[in-house]
């Protein structure tokens, strides 16, 4: 019954369309109208903003303002036409914003409007007899592009708030679309190809718009499941269609949303519809490829896995360029929150760097989210301003909303977690290589059950072996605590772990930093840095002997830092022991407190002076929400090790091992 009542909203909409370009086309122009030669003076004064064609009548902006209308001009119909045109009066032309009526819309209309009409009612006819008989609509899409384009965005970067480093790696991009030709001509190559990746509400969306808001250029935004449809072909179809209208529109940036759902490994898919999206992802790649340097398109793309993205798209050429958008620390949570406080009446009282340090976790979306709702709380209140108690209802209900009950942990998952995160950044502070702690907190995000977050002090890009070798002792550092204090190793190593692998390998494989192996780079065929699976990786150029000597050399410089770990653990047990305390007091802890933690300061006095500074107005969201439902319980994996010596035995039990003192 659903399919009858939509078949009337279609007959509706289009008997209002059809009003709707009758009235607009009588009255589409606005503007003063004056003769070509007036159109074409302008021009070559250098005095045009903007430009409008429309087959024979061109619209152009000039640079006070105004709008001239001229007829009787050339008809133009695309980019080509117009840059020959400009040629061949000698005019400047990159400074322009060009934009032409589709060739199907527009004045041509005017004249088939009558065929137009009859076309509708036979349209919804159509509709009509195929909702009767039951068939699905879907056929009517097919090869639709779905893509949809924006002009002249008002988003900035300064809409997006604490990505600094982001926003710079970004810039480049955007002085690039500015003006294409001035990098081309100095032979310049630009990354035709840039991957947001991050998790979900991060602003990977919202940077993307930054980037076309900033250089002025068109936005063509589609989502990776748009491309996916049940005809094979059509997905195809659609990126042509799509990087044709972006070549037509240039300098642009087309946007590619959660990419991973047509990007993902080929060959990887199980059951149908697969062979589609491989045709699909190959039309990209095709497309990808078929661009020259100089022209200015550039493709953005956001996922929250690049692990799973298939490694041809990462390859030089194409999404070479690859951008780590994170959740926020508690300097962008305090930014974040003031932009979108900007047009809203906070009460004088609230303070963004309390509210920050509270909401460790959250991502950007869900700040916005938690401001809104204090909003509204407000205005339900009829209250003049937004007030500390609102925003502490709003955390309670963003927190509590349906994906984040997964947040309660129970009191001795919280223990282990303390642990866990208590050991990386003692570790991170012991260690002299390390990056400085900046938060170490044991609310969930995303996947990891804790974190602790390092931010480096100088802008060194350079890393030494002292710095990855104190890298893999601090990542050890979670696993360790938990063997010293539970006693029992929990999976949510697993990443940790993955890590380790990975830095030790790449150590011993590319950086040439084992002696045994010398300065011999093994692994050539390695275009993703993050996520690979080793294991699955063919060993080309290398002997079995070979392999198994990096395997044992990877081996030995991890069994070394985790003896070290543990030793420099033991030696601080009682810092760990407080640190542990206090994060599961205060679920986050921030420099000021590691710091006095690591001068040997209680957990008492810690706690006191966090309350001192916190104020009155810290009723602690977060507390509460863990009281309040045990059942949600964080399982980061499955399948837990039984015991510490269960988990060190496959390790030690290694051969290899005994090369390590
Ligand atoms: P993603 O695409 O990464 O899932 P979005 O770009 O869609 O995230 O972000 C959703 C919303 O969250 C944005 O529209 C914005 O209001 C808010 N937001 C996210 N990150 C930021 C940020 N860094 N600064 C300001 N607002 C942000
Ligand atoms: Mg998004
Ligand atoms: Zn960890």
């Amino acid at each position: 019954m659903k399919k009858k009542t939509k078949v009337w909203v279609w007959i509706i909409v289009a008997v209002v369309a059809v009003a709707l370009i009758a009235i607009l086309l009588s009255d589409v122009f606005d503007g003063q109208k004056v003769g070509f030669t007036e159109i074409l003076r302008q021009l070559k004064n250098e005095n045009v903003k903007g430009i409008y064609l429309d087959g024979y009548v061109w619209e152009a902006t000039l640079k006070d303002g105004s709008t001239i209308i001229a007829e009787g001009a050339p008809s133009l119909y695309d980019y080509a036409d117009f840059s020959k045109f400009c040629e061949e009066y000698s005019i400047k032309f990159e400074e322009i914003a060009i934009t032409f009526k589709d060739p199907n819309a527009g004045s041509i209309w005017a004249s088939i409007l009558p065929f137009l009409g009859i076309g509708v009612v036979a349209l919804i006819f159509f509709l009509i007899m195929r909702s009767a008989s039951g068939a699905n609509n879907a056929a009517m899409n097919i090869g639709k592009n779905k893509a949809h384009m924006q002009n002249n965005l008002r988003v900035r970067f300064s809409d997006v708030a604490g990505a600094e480093e982001e926003k710079e790696e970004l810039q480049e991009v955007v002085e690039f679309l500015k003006s294409p030709k001035r990098f081309a001509n100095l032979g310049a190559k630009i990354p035709s190809g840039v991957l947001l990746v991050g998790p979900p509400g991060t602003g990977k969306t919202l940077f993307a718009k930054a980037v076309a808001g900033e250089a002025g250029v068109p936005f063509f935004s589609v989502s990776g499941s748009d491309f996916v449809e049940m005809y094979v072909g059509v997905g195809a179809k659609r990126v042509r269609d799509l990087f044709e209208m972006a070549k037509k529109n240039q300098p642009c940036i087309i946007f590619i949303d959660e990419i991973d759902a047509v990007g993902r490994r080929r060959g990887a898919g199980l059951g149908g519809g697969h062979d589609e999206r491989e045709q699909t992802l190959n039309q990209i790649l095709v497309q990808m490829d078929g661009f020259e340097d100089s022209e200015g398109i550039i493709i953005m793309a956001a996922t929250n896995r690049a692990d799973i993205l298939d490694p041809a798209l990462l390859r030089p050429g194409r999404f070479d360029r690859q951008i780590h958008v994170n959740l926020p620390d508690v300097k962008g949570r305090e930014q974040i929150l003031k932009v979108h406080a900007r047009n809203k009446p906070m009460s004088p009282d609230v303070n963004f760097k309390t509210v920050a340090r509270i909401t460790a976790g959250f991502s950007g979306a869900e700040l916005a989210n938690l401001l809104n709702e204090a909003a509204i709380l407000a205005a339900r209140k009829n209250k003049a301003t937004i007030g500390n108690l609102e925003l502490y209802d709003a955390i309670n209900k963003v927190l509590m909303g349906p994906q984040k009950k997964s947040r309660v942990v129970t009191e001795s998952d919280k223990r282990c977690t303390a642990y866990h995160e208590a050991g990386h950044a003692v570790l991170a502070c012991l260690c002299e290589h390390c990056d400085p702690v900046h938060e170490v907190s044991i609310i969930p995000r995303g996947r990891a059950a804790g974190y602790t977050m390092t931010r480096p002090e100088t802008d060194d890009n350079d890393v030494s072996y002292n710095k990855l070798v104190d890298n893999i002792c601090m990542s050890l550092g979670g696993r360790v605590a938990e063997e010293l204090v539970i006693q029992d190793v929990t999976t949510g190593a697993s990443a940790d772990i993955q890590h380790v692998s990975e830095i030790a390998r790449r150590m011993v494989t590319q950086w040439g930093m084992s002696k045994k192996l010398g300065l011999v780079a093994y692994d050539s065929d390695q275009p993703v840095f993050m996520g690979m699976e080793y294991g699955n990786q063919s060993r080309g150029g290398y002997s079995q002997q070979t392999a198994a000597s990096i395997d044992a050399e990877v081996r030995a410089l991890v069994a070394k830092a985790h003896k070290r770990a543990t030793k420099l653990l033991k030696d601080n047990r009682s810092i760990l022991d407080n640190m542990a305390r206090v994060l599961v007091e205060k679920n986050t802890i921030y420099t000021e407190e590691v710091a006095l933690l690591m001068k040997g300061a209680s957990y008492k006095e810690v706690i006191a002076e966090m309350e001192k500074t916190e104020g009155e107005h810290n009723a602690n969201p977060f507390a509460r929400a863990t009281k309040e439902d045990k059942e949600h319980v964080i399982v980061d994996e499955t399948t837990a090790v039984d015991t510490a010596e269960k988990a060190n035995e496959s390790v030690d039990n290694k051969p290899e091992d005994k090369t390590e003192e």
